[in-house]
């Protein structure tokens, strides 16, 4: 009779963690840890996201499972807290219990059904949050917002000056409208800058942002852009400041993120990758959570005694397993995007 094998001795590893507060239309993250030579990688692409374009994700964990990391530059990074649409009450929990983040990101344009949440909601929780900081005795920490390209422009430049007030300044708006056409509106019309993200890691040339003089700042995320090395070639010929987001994974998945802001020549914003602390717990006993507002730069493998609590039920492990198969098909047939 053969021994079973321990979870972190097989290749492949299905996970599933519900998040803290609903975040956009998730309650539940899942994906796949990969092992390789190097460590382990996540591939963790949304479910509504075919396959062409999560091959692209499965890019991303094969690098961090086969490859080294590039030579980092720093050995922590700065991040931001981030605020889901939530409550003011909530918000100013949320920011301190924050492991000294000295920078929020704040959500708004929350979307429920087809009406966008009122400005009133988004003015209370920005100062929750500037509140939240003073009490913290932190009166110069950054707020910015992120709207997920869920504003209109009308929208955006009626909304962005209110919340540059209830901030005391906003550091910058995140994907304040869908389109490039309309950033480069909102980048002429506000005083606020702006941060290109959907616009750079979803659309087919992400240097029309660039060209179009539609951003001030580029969001850039591991998996959807392919991995680390592709990122930092990315954001060379992008040419601006580059903050580097999560995708909401888990703390492996994090750490490819964390070795892209240590690469990084320039790291003038703090960067999107505390999410860890969106999920109830993690696939290691020592998730990247921030500590002085920063995280450690290191790689993070899962461990056995974190694992059964985040183990993916057979189902749904089974549909990763199929998925990765594919996507990993895909890249030998040299069809992924
Ligand atoms: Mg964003």
């Amino acid at each position: 009779m053969s021994a079973t094998p321990s979870a972190t001795s097989r290749r492949r590893f299905a996970w599933s963690i519900p998040l803290r507060t609903r975040f956009r239309h998730l309650e539940v993250r899942d994906g796949v840890l990969l092992r390789g030579e190097a460590g382990w990688g996540e591939l963790s692409p949304f479910w509504e996201y075919d396959d062409v374009e999560s091959a692209t994700w499965l890019r991303a964990a094969r690098e961090a499972a086969d490859l080294p990391f590039p030579t980092p530059v720093r050995d922590r990074v700065p991040v931001n807290v981030t605020v889901p649409a939530v409550g003011p009450e909530r918000a100013r929990e949320i920011v301190l219990a924050s492991g000294g983040c000295r920078t929020a990101k704040v959500k708004v344009a929350q979307r429920t059904g087809g009406t966008v949440e009122p400005v009133d909601a988004e003015i209370a929780r920005v100062e929750a949050v500037r509140a939240a900081f003073d009490d913290a005795g932190l009166p110069d920490a950054a707020i910015r917002v992120d709207a997920n390209g869920a504003w209109t422009l009308d929208d955006a430049l009626r909304r962005i000056p209110l919340l540059d007030g209830a901030a005391r300044g906003l550091e910058y708006v995140e994907q304040p409208c869908a389109t490039v056409r309309e950033l480069a509106a909102v980048r002429r019309g506000v005083d606020v800058p702006v941060a290109a993200d959907e616009s750079i890691r979803r659309a087919a040339d992400p240097l029309r942002v660039v060209r179009e003089e539609a951003a001030d700042v580029v969001v850039l995320k591991v998996q959807p852009l392919g991995g680390v090395r592709a990122c930092l070639d990315l954001a060379e010929r992008v040419g601006l400041p580059v903050v580097v987001s999560s995708a909401l994974e888990s703390s492996v998945g994090l750490a490819a993120g964390v070795a892209l802001a240590a690469a990084l020549p320039e790291l003038p914003h703090a960067c999107g990758l505390a999410t860890a602390q969106l999920l109830v717990r993690d696939v290691t006993g020592t998730p990247l959570l921030p500590v002085d507002g920063a995280l450690p730069v290191r790689r993070v493998a899962p461990d056995e005694a974190a694992l059964p609590a985040v183990t993916a039920p057979p189902e749904l492990r089974d549909r990763w397993f199929a998925r990765h198969d594919r996507l990993e098909a895909l890249l030998a047939a040299g069809r992924a995007a």
